[in-house]
């Protein structure tokens, strides 16, 4: 389930806020009731959409405060305004907010629109501030902020998990389908424990390259690097760039996966601020939620398709796993708190004068002529015979894999499949026995 989709209306393109009652959600324009109704849709299908803090109109949102409902009426019989219960707001209108410095809030906002402090316009806005800060109840994470990408390391991992935990473990919510109380502490206490992976520069470049092609991965145990991880790389990745980390848990017959983006202190942030959301929110942002039970296959186009990538390479021991040493702070930090020192894997291409990497793979026949490029040679099911006299029958699944060696080029249109004729070159034991 993706948890970033920016709803707008079509009408006006302006971002929308949405109240979830049980199964139906209810769409409002900001701030109060348009002259028309919104249409609501998703709002990569328009052009440019408004999506600006609600209080000052500049800056991308980044917490929702739902308050009461608010309503002004500026003169004894005149008409009476309704505003909105919830409120898009920016980092630094957000800074006020939690401070209960109303004054500070209109004064900014007033500020930035030229409204006199003597004019009858600033008075109302005065009120309505007051009325937010003080019937404020709760606040969640935005997860459609367009936050500039971070830049992540092997070193920040114990951080940055930490951080994604204490998120969790926090009073803000989160989107509807990660907020439930008990999964967001049984998250964070499964997370404590992980190892965390780190993918390094070069394979990532080849991850982001090669998933758009990706065929069809089976997710099961065998494929997992580990029961549990929190899996991160440096750059973000996948079609749209906005995949920096995935974390997985074991659910039932299958797997929780959260996809996270990365919140960087780059242009349109504040730099005054970014301690503060460090502090708040971390590094992390969830956009993308889901169950995926164990044997479902998903390709390249899927949103977790980087993950499956990165994973296939690493069975596909394409890949080395360093075990990494926390910086001495972090480690300090954790033996006093009694805490095992963090598990950080740094995983990277072999080096080249590695074992090529098709001999590691047991699927991949011998190779009579060299091929002259890398492709994908697609995965496939199959039932093995086992037990009394073969009679019985498993489903396996035999993994996609990458075919030549690294400096080959990667032809990227060719994936091979395993379907009636094939070459020499392209065959896979297992395929010809059924
Ligand atoms: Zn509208
Ligand atoms: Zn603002």
């Amino acid at each position: 389930m993706n948890l970033a989709t920016l709803i707008a209306c079509a009408t006006c393109r302006d971002a929308l806020t949405a109240d979830q009652h049980d199964d139906t959600i209810i769409y409002r324009h900001a701030v109060t009731e348009s002259d028309h109704q919104p249409r609501p849709v998703n709002a990569s299908l328009l052009k440019s959409v408004r999506n600006a803090c609600h209080t000052c109109t500049g800056a991308p949102p980044v917490w929702n405060y739902h308050t009461s409902r608010l309503q002004i009426g500026t003169s004894i019989d005149g008409p009476i305004e309704t505003y909105n219960e919830q409120w898009h707001v920016c980092l630094r209108c957000a800074q006020f907010i939690e401070a209960d410095d109303s004054d500070g809030l209109t004064a900014r906002c007033a500020g930035r629109m030229r409204w006199h402090p003597d004019s009858p316009d600033y008075a109302v806005l005065r009120l309505l501030h007051r009325g937010i800060v003080l019937s404020r109840n709760e606040r969640t994470l935005l997860t459609t902020t367009p936050w500039p990408p971070a830049r992540l390391t092997a070193e920040m991992l114990p951080k940055i998990r930490d951080r994604l935990t204490g998120l969790l473990r926090g009073p803000a919510n989160l989107p509807t389908p990660i907020n439930n109380t008990d999964q967001r502490q049984a998250l964070a206490a499964r997370l404590d424990l992980i190892p965390m992976y780190w993918i390094n520069h070069e394979y990532t470049a080849q991850v982001q390259a090669l998933t758009a092609n990706q065929p069809t991965a089976w997710i099961n145990d065998e494929l997992a690097p580990s029961e549990a991880g929190l899996l991160v790389w440096p750059e973000p990745v996948g079609h749209s760039s906005q995949l920096a980390a995935v974390s997985w848990t074991p659910q039932a017959d299958g797997w929780h996966f959260i996809g996270y983006r990365s919140v960087g202190a780059g242009a349109g942030v504040d730099q005054d601020l970014m301690q503060s959301v460090r502090h708040e929110i971390g590094w992390l942002v969830p956009i993308h939620a889901e169950y995926i039970a164990r044997g479902t296959g998903i390709d390249g186009d899927h949103p977790l398709g980087p993950l499956a990538t990165t994973w296939l390479f690493i069975h596909q021991r394409m890949t080395e796993t360093v075990a990494a040493k926390p910086d001495k702070s972090t480690a300090k930090a954790y033996a006093r708190a009694k805490r095992p020192a963090p598990d950080i894997r740094v995983v990277q291409i072999q080096p080249r004068s590695a074992e090529p990497a098709r001999h590691a793979e047991p699927a991949a026949g011998r190779t009579r002529a060299k091929p002259t490029h890398r492709f994908w040679v697609s995965g496939h099911e199959r039932n093995q015979a086992y037990g009394p006299g073969r009679s019985l029958r498993q489903k396996i699944e035999i993994q996609p894999f990458l075919k030549g060696d690294e400096d080959l080029p990667i032809k990227l249109s060719t994936t091979v499949r395993i379907l009636g004729r094939r070459t020499d070159d392209d065959r896979t034991p297992g395929t010809s026995s059924e």
